[in-house]
């Protein structure tokens, strides 16, 4: 049993986890289960198999969203 799933570009299951990203710095790939084959490169969703295109957006919508409403809070005074 393969720790995450194959991945979607060339169905290797040797897979790692991402640590960092840029978009979602540790906190977000962890959340995404974003891993990397050690085939092609292609970074996916490891619990899926799929891409995580849709999670990252959606993750940094909701970051942007948080930042904002921080900042409407704390910084209003
Ligand atoms: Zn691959």
């Amino acid at each position: 049993m393969p720790e995450y799933a194959p991945c979607p570009n060339c169905d290797c299951e040797d897979a790692t986890r991402v640590g960092w990203t840029w978009w979602g710095g540790a906190l977000g790939p962890a959340l995404l289960t974003h891993v990397k084959c050690e085939e092609c490169g292609t970074q996916y969703n490891g619990k899926t198999g799929k891409s995580n295109t849709t999670g990252i957006v959606i993750y940094t919508v909701a970051i942007i969203g948080v930042v904002i409403v921080l900042g409407a809070i704390f910084g209003g005074q």
